[in-house]
C-alpha cells in the first residue's frame, strides 16, 4: 500500500468508524447469527492475489458487522458494559501504527516511560499509596494470574521457580477468595499448580461480601491441617452483584498471618476517581497488589488492564529469565518489563489510556461515572416500583440484580425475550439459587433515554 493509498483509505475508515459509532444502535444488540454461520460466507483459504481494500470493506460491512454482538449499542446493559472511546481509538490507531514492542526499556523508552507515567497517574487518581508500582496486562485474569504467582513467590521454604510445585517438597498451598470472587482466581490457582482444591471459596454475608470470620475459620482449619496458606483475594465490585468485600478487616487477617492480599477491583475499582465512592476502597492501601480495568470503566478499548503491586521484587523472583539474545548493558535503573511477566513482547497499550485522560481529563471521567450510578438507581427504583419484580442485592455501582417475583421460569423467559427484540441486551447471574437478571449501566452513549426504554421493553410481561 503506498503512502497515498493509506491516506485513502485511512480516511475511509476513519468515516466508516465515525459512521458505524454514531449508528451502533440502529443494529440489533446481540447478534442473531447462527453458529457457523459467519465461516459460511467467508472463503476457506486466504485469497492467492491480494484483492482491493474496496472488497475488504465490502465483507466489513456485508459479513462481520451482522454478525457482531454490538458493545458500542446504548441499549448493551449486559455483563459489564465497555465504551471504546473516540480518544481511545484514536490510541489504537496510533499504537498499531508505532508497532513498538516494549518488552525491554531499550526496545521502547517512551512507551516504558510513558506506561510507568499513566499508571502513576492512575494510581493518584484512585487514591492508592505511592509506593504502588503499576503495569499493564491485557486483563484481570492475567493482573490476578501475576499477583498470585509473586505470592507463592513469597514462601521462604517453596522454590516453585526451579524446583516445581511437585519438587519443592512444599505442603499443600491455600488460596481464599469469597465464593462471589471471580473465576479467574480460580483459573490461577489451576494454572499455577495450586489446582482447584488449592482455593477455597469463602461463605459470604447477606449482601454477597466475603464472611471474615469464616475466613479466619478457615485459614485456621488450614493450617491445623499442615498446609500452607499464601494469599487471600478480596473482591470490589464482584461480578455478580458489584459486593464490596471488607477489605480493611481482611487485610487485618492478612498481616496476621502473614498472608499476600490481592484486591480484584476489575470493574468497581474505576468508580474510586470519584472522590465521593474513594471509600469503596478502603483498606486497599493494606494491600499487596490490585488491579482494576481501565477498558472496563474507564473508556479505553479493550484491552487494558491496571495492575498495581509493592512487591515487583517478588515478580521478578517469579518471572526473570534472560536469554542471551536478550541481555543489555542497561543501567541498573532501567527496568525491563519482561523481567516480571510471564509474556515477552509487550503492546504500547499505555497511549490509548493517556489519549483517554488528557481527552476527558479526571472531572470528565469523574461526570461519566457519577452518571451511571445515578441511572443504575434511577433503574432500580424503577424495578421497586413495580410489585411483580423484586431488587436481589444492593446497588452500590451501576449493576442492578432483580427478578420477576413470579420465579425462575417466568424471569428465564423474560430474559430471554428482552435480548431476542433486539434492542436491548441484558445478561444474568444466580442468588441464592434463584435466577437473577443482571442490567448494568457503563457505556457513556447510555443515557437516560436508553435507560427508560429498557425498562419499558422489561416491563411490558
Ligand atoms: N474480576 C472481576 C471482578 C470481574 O468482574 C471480571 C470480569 O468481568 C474479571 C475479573 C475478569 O476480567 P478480564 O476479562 O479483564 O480478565
Amino acid at each position: 500500500m503506498t503512502p497515498g493509498e493509506f491516506r485513502q483509505w485511512g480516511y475511509r475508515f476513519v468515516d466508516w468508524v465515525a459512521n458505524y459509532l454514531e449508528h451502533s444502535r440502529d443494529f440489533p444488540v446481540l447478534s442473531t447469527a447462527k453458529p457457523g454461520e459467519i465461516r459460511e460466507h467467508l472463503p476457506s483459504a486466504a485469497p492467492l492475489a491480494g484483492e482491493s481494500m474496496e472488497q475488504v470493506l465490502q465483507d466489513l460491512d456485508r459479513i462481520i458487522v451482522p454478525g457482531l454482538t454490538h458493545w458500542n449499542h446504548p441499549s448493551f446493559f449486559a455483563y459489564f458494559p465497555i465504551t471504546g472511546s473516540e480518544p481511545g481509538i484514536l490510541g489504537e490507531m496510533v499504537t498499531a501504527a508505532l508497532n513498538v514492542n516494549g518488552m525491554l526499556w531499550k526496545t521502547s523508552p517512551s512507551a516504558n516511560e510513558l506506561e510507568d507515567l499513566v499508571m502513576d497517574w492512575l494510581r493518584d487518581m484512585l487514591g492508592l499509596p505511592r509506593d504502588f508500582k503499576g503495569m499493564i496486562f491485557d486483563t484481570a485474569s492475567m493482573s490476578t494470574f501475576h499477583a498470585l504467582a509473586a505470592a507463592r513467590e513469597c514462601i521462604p521454604e517453596c522454590n516453585v521457580r526451579d524446583e516445581g510445585i511437585a519438587g519443592s517438597g512444599i505442603p499443600r498451598l491455600r488460596v481464599y477468595a469469597s465464593e462471589q470472587a471471580h473465576s479467574s482466581v480460580e483459573k490461577s490457582a489451576m494454572a499455577l499448580g495450586l489446582g482447584r482444591q488449592g482455593l477455597v471459596k469463602i461463605p459470604a454475608d447477606q449482601e454477597f461480601r466475603m464472611d471474615v470470620d469464616a475466613l479466619e475459620i478457615a485459614i485456621e482449619k488450614d493450617l491445623r491441617r499442615g498446609y500452607r496458606p499464601i494469599a487471600v483475594v478480596g473482591t470490589v465490585g464482584t461480578t455478580s452483584t458489584t459486593s464490596i468485600d471488607p477489605i480493611a478487616r481482611i487485610a487485618d487477617v492478612c498481616r496476621k498471618h502473614a498472608l499476600w492480599l490481592h484486591v480484584d477491583a476489575a470493574y468497581g475499582g474505576c468508580a474510586a476517581i470519584v472522590p465521593e465512592y474513594r471509600s469503596i476502597l478502603d483498606g486497599c492501601e493494606m494491600a499487596d497488589s490490585f488491579v482494576t480495568n481501565p477498558h472496563k470503566w474507564l473508556l479505553t478499548p479493550m484491552d487494558l488492564s491496571a495492575f498495581y503491586c509493592r512487591r515487583f521484587d517478588m515478580l521478578k523472583r517469579a518471572f526473570s529469565l534472560t536469554p542471551e539474545y536478550l541481555r543489555t548493558t542497561d543501567k541498573e535503573s532501567t527496568t525491563n518489563p519482561m523481567d516480571y511477566t510471564l509474556q515477552l513482547g509487550r503492546r504500547f497499550r499505555s497511549l490509548k489510556l493517556w489519549f483517554v485522560l488528557r481527552h476527558y481529563g479526571v472531572a470528565g471521567l469523574q461526570t461519566i461515572i457519577r452518571e451511571h450510578v445515578r441511572l443504575a438507581k434511577l433503574f432500580a427504583s424503577l424495578v421497586e416500583s413495580d410489585a411483580r419484580f423484586e431488587l436481589l442485592a444492593p446497588v452500590p455501582f451501576s449493576t442492578v440484580c432483580f427478578r420477576l417475583r413470579a420465579g425462575d421460569a417466568e424471569t428465564q423467559r423474560l430474559i430471554d425475550r428482552v435480548n431476542a427484540s433486539g434492542r436491548i441486551f441484558i445478561s444474568h447471574t444466580n442468588l441464592n439459587e434463584r435466577l437473577t437478571a443482571r442490567f448494568s449501566i457503563g457505556n457513556a452513549r447510555s443515557r437516560e433515554e436508553h435507560v427508560r426504554e429498557a425498562w419499558q421493553i422489561i416491563a411490558a410481561v
